[in-house]
């Protein structure tokens, strides 16, 4: 039994067999509210903390299941298919809930401790063949430290190995909470320059690096993860100041580098918001071994997407 098990996180999704959130065979649990607002981001539904209304016109079959459903008649039909005035939806979830065809869903929802530590030890013997476990992820696990405490520890109680991907804007306080039930962080860095970091994710950068400095001095195992974009963070500049940075902690970790895609840009459609960031292309795989190469004058390991580049 979980202690205070009937406590309630709020996630909007919940993946087994992941295999590019830590090492093995994991189960990510993804929790809503994050305090950055990247332009990038690839899960823009994580961002918010409330539940969502995502909606899909090219899966309505115009069946109008929903329209007299909604108290606040904020749906109607455009040429595409359903629309939502977005300013009059309380994201109640009942038109979704009347929807045959899922045009219409609610992203979001409130767990508890013991159902969430239930789902994990479902895949408890793919964890123990392949070296896995769980990851948290988001969103921003850290925005919800109760929680995540308690699923954490509930983890450990078990055997299972843990992770937690953040982007360290976090009191010290929080980290140092979580941090004994953690097995290794995710740890992702966005830009170095802090006027930038302020003005594309919303928050300036110092709070983050301080942790990560204070993480590594505590030989805590982690695992830097940049996401590369191009015209953003990819300047010789900003490499060389990641670098540098990384290079100089006590204990350096390992850094992964994730090219920038744009898989998650449809996502802002359906949710009523733009996409910030236009139309910036992905770094081709010789941009990305060009910046795999500026890397290894450092004292860490590289790698992209969890894979050694070979020399070439
Ligand atoms: S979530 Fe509620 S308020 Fe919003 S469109 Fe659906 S039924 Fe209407
Ligand atoms: S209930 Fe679903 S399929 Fe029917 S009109 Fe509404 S959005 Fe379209």
């Amino acid at each position: 039994m979980v202690r205070g098990e009937m406590e309630e996180g709020v996630i909007f999704d919940i993946k087994r067999f992941a295999i590019h959130d830590g090492p093995g065979i994991r189960t990510t649990v993804f929790f809503k509210g994050c305090p950055l607002r990247c332009g990038w981001c690839h899960n823009p539904e994580s961002q918010g903390a409330e539940p969502e209304l995502v909606v899909r016109p090219s899966r309505c079959q115009r069946c109008s299941s929903c329209l007299g459903v909604c108290p606040e008649r904020a749906l109607s039909f455009s040429g595409e298919g359903i629309s939502v005035d977005r300013s009059r939806c309380t994201r109640c979830g009942t038109c979704a809930r009347a929807c045959p065809s899922q045009a219409l869903e609610i992203v979001g929802r409130a767990v508890t401790i013991g159902d969430t530590v239930g789902e994990i030890v479902r895949d408890v013997p793919f964890y123990d063949e392949s070296g896995g476990g769980a990851t948290f992820s988001g969103g921003e696990p850290l925005w919800q430290p109760d929680f995540l405490a308690a699923v954490l520890r509930a983890c450990h109680e078990r055997g299972i190995h843990t992770a937690v991907d953040t982007c360290g804007f976090a009191p010290w306080e929080t980290i140092a909470r979580v941090r004994e039930a953690t097995d290794l962080f995710l740890y992702d860095l966005k830009l170095m320059d802090s006027g930038r970091h302020a003005e594309l994710t919303g928050v300036p950068n110092a709070l983050i690096l301080e942790n990560l400095e204070r993480l590594s001095r505590l030989g805590q195992t982690l695992i830097v993860r940049v996401a590369v974009i191009p015209g953003i963070n990819d300047s010789e500049r900003e490499l060389r100041a990641l670098g540098e940075f990384v290079g100089s902690l006590r204990n350096p970790p390992p850094v992964d580098l994730l090219p920038y895609h744009r898989i998650g840009v449809g996502k802002y459609t359906r949710l009523g918001r733009l996409y910030r960031l236009g139309e910036v292309t992905p770094p081709d795989e010789e941009r990305m071994a060009q910046i795999v190469r500026l890397f290894r004058r450092y004292e860490f390991p590289v790698t992209v997407g969890g894979e050694a580049l070979g020399d070439d």
